[in-house]
């Protein structure tokens, strides 16, 4: 198996948003505010490479910038790079994409599956590919659920909607091995079907400085449970969960793990560290011991 790490978006969030609880003082030394209270965020996609050879995507963010209005790509700083132009980088044609797991369906991790043209029609970015999604986060996403107010706008859900049923799975099991040594795992806290990303054992990892953060017992991606190096801590999660409760859960559950079994940690959202390996801390809850950088 073999990871090679994309940017598939950069684009800017309220900093607030991102760090919920946390007072301002304490997160814009973290990561400092531009003038209208936005701090940088990744969208750090994975392009997997089964060891039979099909071709993959893990998250393929917000999608091509052309199809936002102009006013949505200016609030939400939306880089005019895209998994398109990371794919074309390194010389992958987009029909070869087999599959595109969805951890979520929130629109910057969901987005990339497709937009509608001026004509009304829906053109999928990934023409052949196979979609993996959980039950319940598309239940929610597709539910017109009112206490989910603008948590699944229609131009990220309706390209998924157009997707041929037969390549459409969704997938209800807790941890469940969607594809060869792939395992799709339930975490909920983010939204109640959000998942998480586990690669077992010693998959190559496609990256400059990919001996600066070996991965020897697995790697996870974690989604927007954990999706900066700044919310390993307890309380540092984003306004956006639905259950935050579930999210500190999973945290104790799994950066425990994770730092105890030296699995390799991914952050789908930060623009400095793509991943990091952890030790616990009694101070700082966890602390990073090894890092790999963000940039491809
Ligand atoms: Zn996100």
């Amino acid at each position: 198996m073999k990871i090679t790490p994309l940017i598939a978006s950069r684009f800017l969030v309220d900093g607030g948003a991102m760090y919920s609880l946390v007072p301002k003082p304490i997160w814009n030394r973290l990561t400092p505010a531009d003038e209208k209270n936005r701090i940088p965020q990744n969208l750090n996609a994975w392009l997997l490479e089964l060891d039979d050879g099909r071709l993959g995507i893990v998250d393929p963010g917000c999608g091509d910038p052309e199809s936002y209005p102009a006013k949505d790509r200016r609030i939400n700083g939306l880089a005019d790079e895209w998994l398109g132009t990371e794919l074309d980088r390194v010389g992958v044609d987009r029909a070869k994409i087999s599959f595109v797991i969805l951890t979520h369906l929130h629109w910057d991790h969901s987005g990339g599956v497709g937009s509608d043209t001026e004509s009304g029609e829906t053109r999928l970015t990934f023409p052949n590919a196979e979609y993996y999604v959980h039950q319940f986060e598309w239940d929610d996403a597709t539910g017109d659920n009112p206490y989910l107010f603008k948590a699944y706008p229609p131009t990220t859900i309706t390209p998924l909607l157009h997707v041929d049923k037969s390549m459409l799975h969704l997938v209800d099991g807790e941890d469940t091995e969607i594809l060869p040594g792939v395992r799709f795992i339930l975490a909920g806290g983010h939204t109640r079907g959000s998942c998480t990303v586990f690669i077992d054992g010693q998959p190559e990892l496609v990256h400059p400085s990919a001996e600066d953060c070996p991965i020897t017992s697995g790697i996870l991606f974690a989604s927007d449970v954990c999706p900066t190096q700044h919310h390993l801590r307890m309380v540092f999660s984003t306004s956006f969960d639905t259950y935050p409760i579930d999210t500190r859960r999973w945290k104790r559950k799994w950066l425990t793990r994770v730092a105890e079994e030296q699995i390799v940690l991914w952050f789908d959202h930060d623009h400095e560290v793509f991943a990091a390996r952890l030790a616990a801390d009694p101070r700082a809850e966890f602390i990073m011991t090894h890092e790999l950088p963000a940039k491809t």
